[in-house]
């Protein structure tokens, strides 16, 4: 059985959980409480998305200083140009700056009506990720996150386009690239292996999506630039009437994929948790990835 517990891993590798700004008040509980149970396993980072469009500045900013200010925990805010002028978008960089956040990650974002449906820069804007990255070098030392898709963008015309776009962003001081989420590790690993050929040697940290609902994975993939194996749908066949099975299938899924990432070498993880801590923390758990003994947290002590 291959997930005998490795106690051993746990040093070694690095985890880091994305979450998206809360509309409600009761979105916000709930947040809270994912980043309770999820903190105690020492992130690298946390990181906080910026509504399409630029749509949650405001609330991106709240989220990100409440996890500065009630947290030990390094918030990384996400940023995108679209829509937004360059002093619009300098001006915002300011503010995280002011807050006391030291880390971005820089996107162009997509437009409000969806992916394809026709990116046009703002006429004084940036043009696209790697101008984002070049404003946030010129406005202080930060660590800046970008985006890598090992099954390309969906708006790029070939995998050359989409690494040379990464090469530009590295080339303006980016220091990490987070992947588009995706279940094909031999995907991931050929993706890794064209960017190294590229001359590109920054980490390129897995995305991984732990499948809180396969409908609608299934149905934001495409746009999104990554595809849902068969194998996999019929994996979830039948549970979608059945939430606890569906937890169960998914916690071994993404488990299985981290664990044979792990196989292949890889040692930092990104997650995209959904606001929610379950299937996040039953990953980390599994990979060793624990609270320190004194720490204990519990689903219970979460809640408290
Ligand atoms: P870029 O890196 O600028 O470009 C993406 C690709 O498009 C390039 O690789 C390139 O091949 C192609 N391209 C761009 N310009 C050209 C051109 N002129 N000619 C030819 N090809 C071109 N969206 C949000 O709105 N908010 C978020 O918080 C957010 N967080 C994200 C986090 C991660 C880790 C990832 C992977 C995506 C995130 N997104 C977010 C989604 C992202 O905004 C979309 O995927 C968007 O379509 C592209 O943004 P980008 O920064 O990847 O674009």
């Amino acid at each position: 059985f291959r997930f005998s517990r490795r106690p051993d891993l746990g040093d070694s590798i690095r985890v880091s959980f994305e979450f998206f700004p809360p509309k409600t008040d009761e979105m916000e509980a709930r947040l809270w409480e994912t980043v309770t149970r999820l903190k105690p396993l020492h992130p690298d980072f946390v990181s906080v998305t910026y509504g399409a469009g630029g749509s949650t500045r405001e609330r991106t900013a709240r989220t990100v200083a409440r996890i500065l200010h009630q947290t030990h925990l390094a918030p990384a805010a996400h940023l995108t140009c679209i829509d937004a002028s360059r002093d619009e978008v300098d001006a915002v960089i300011r503010q995280f700056a002011e807050l006391g956040v030291k880390r971005f990650v820089a996107l162009r974002g997509d437009p409000a009506s969806g992916v394809g449906t026709g990116y046009q820069p703002h006429p004084q804007g940036y043009a696209n990720g790697a101008e984002m990255v070049a404003a946030l070098r010129r406005q202080g030392d930060f660590d800046i996150s970008v985006s890598a898709y090992p099954e390309k963008h969906p708006e790029s015309p070939d995998f050359a386009t989409d690494i040379d776009m990464l090469k530009r962003k590295v080339d303006n001081g980016a220091t990490r690239a987070i992947t588009q989420f995706f279940f094909d590790n031999d995907i991931y690993e050929r993706y890794v292996e064209r960017v190294r050929r590229a001359g590109i040697y920054i980490p390129i940290v897995p995305g991984i999506l732990p499948v809180h609902n396969i409908v609608q994975v299934a149905n934001f993939s495409a746009r999104a630039g990554a595809h849902v194996p068969a194998w996999l749908r019929e994996r979830f066949d039948g549970l979608e009437a059945d939430p606890q099975t569906h937890a169960l299938v998914a916690a071994a899924v993404a488990a299985e994929q981290v664990q044979d990432l792990i196989e292949r070498g890889v040692g930092d993880f990104h997650f995209y948790t959904m606001n929610r801590a379950d299937l996040a923390y039953a990953v980390c758990h599994m990979i060793g990835i624990r609270p320190r003994p004194n720490e204990g947290a519990s689903a219970k002590s979460a809640a408290a």
